[in-house]
């Protein structure tokens, strides 16, 4: 059970309309423990201040912006970053790695950033005393899984709780990162999510890259009725979430990019695509394109996303419209993307398998998340209600990001 075996990886989709890869019992790596000590690491730790936006950044190191705060004070959380550079996996995984959790810690993310070619994710997490909520040593096949992970290339993310079934708890969280790689270093970061209570309530701020479809540019978008209606139909949407859509900024990007014909392989066009993101200030990067292959509608980088981290192959959502079209199911299909990116599974499968959330109820096309919102079988359902349920609620305003501000 020691015999290191590892699978092509990287003919593993990254994305998660590809969800049921989560299910594929893979070999990943060498069960043997690696016991070196992660407090050789470098940590830096950031702390940034909700009302103010301002980053800590005494040390002029690391510095991660978190945004432009004028005019959108509302939340009184706080979001702390900790660095930690060069986290050497050796034999497929990290060392131990901890995660403080104290009595007003909401919820905290784990980003990863390594290489294009490797596929990171969990291989466990436990709780203060040692129970685990998240086990996974086979990498995708996972036991327990009451805080559910998706493995994703180049820069990962992954939110806890992710569910209401798990209650954060005081004390020190212990996870290891396990990874396609045998030897490599990567750069980890811990978002926590501070606040003497859960927040109902939270904004996000949009990047839109535009690559010329329907000839929509930053010089024209405000005129551009599709595009009018499509913020309306996400604001509508995310309502539902005690989630408000403030702050949106857009970019040009070459229009190269409109047709997107590869996913996988690290040197793809979707990667390439979101690596234009590096250009963007701190918000939920969303590219629309005038192809991408084989029927889908839209595609996320993650679930979550990683959501402050610019400039990597997962760091956006993208979504076709044929610039033509009335476009009256982008809304939707964006607000199922974000949906992702923020931390939400398909409520239904394609297969018929269900999300972890009790309250999504089984193959119901009028939620947000079915499986059918980021595929062509979106179309006809434009309609329906895109609802959002209150566990799922519970997600979105698990995540971070959308206390940033
Ligand atoms: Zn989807």
């Amino acid at each position: 059970m020691n015999t290191p075996n590892v699978p092509d990886w990287h003919s593993i989709p990254r994305f998660l309309c590809a969800l049921l890869l989560l299910f594929a019992v893979v070999a990943c790596g060498s069960s043997s423990s690696n016991t070196s000590d992660a407090t050789n690491q470098t940590a830096d730790t950031l702390t940034s201040d909700a009302d103010n936006g301002q980053a800590d950044t005494s040390d002029g190191s690391n510095t991660i912006s978190l945004g432009d705060a004028t005019g959108l004070l509302q939340s009184k959380a706080d979001i702390e970053i900790e660095k930690l550079e060069n986290v050497e996996i050796g034999s497929y995984r990290s060392p131990t790695l901890n995660v403080t959790v104290t009595e007003e810690t909401q919820s905290f993310m784990i980003l990863v950033q390594g290489s294009p070619l490797t596929v990171y994710g969990l291989l466990k997490l436990a709780e203060p005393d040692g129970t685990l909520i998240y086990s996974a040593p086979t990498l995708y096949s996972c036991s327990p899984c009451k805080n559910r992970i998706l493995p994703t290339t180049e820069a990962a993310a992954f939110l806890v709780p992710n569910s209401p079934k798990v209650t954060l708890k005081p004390g020190t969280y212990t996870f290891q990162i396990g990874g396609t790689t045998e030897t490599e270093s990567v750069t980890v970061q811990i978002v926590r999510y501070q606040s003497p209570t859960r927040l109902s309530a939270g904004k996000l701020a949009l990047n839109f890259f535009l690559t010329g479809v329907g000839g929509v540019t930053s010089a024209n978008v405000n005129e551009s009725p599709v595009y009018t209606k499509l913020l309306s139909d996400m604001a509508n949407i995310y309502t539902q979430a005690g989630i408000t859509i403030d702050n949106v900024r857009y970019y040009d990007i070459p229009e190269t990019f409109q047709s997107i014909k590869s996913t996988t392989g690290g040197d793809d066009d979707l990667s390439k695509l979101f690596r234009q993101s590096s250009i963007a200030d701190e918000g939920i990067n969303i590219f629309i394109v005038r192809s991408l292959p084989s029927g889908i509608l839209g595609i996320a980088g993650g679930i979550p996303g990683p959501a402050w981290i610019k400039g990597a192959a997962t760091s956006g959502v993208a979504v076709r419209w044929n610039g033509t079209s009335t476009g009256d199911y982008l809304g939707a299909v964006i607000a199922h993307e974000v949906g992702h990116f923020l931390g939400l599974f398909h409520s239904t499968e394609q297969d018929g398998s269900d999300d972890y959330l009790d309250d999504t109820l089984h193959d119901d096309t009028n939620n947000l998340m079915h499986w059918t919102g980021d595929t062509s079988q979106a179309l006809p359902l434009v309609e329906t209600n895109h609802r959002i349920s209150v566990d799922q609620r519970f997600v979105l305003l698990s995540n971070p990001f959308v206390h940033l501000r």
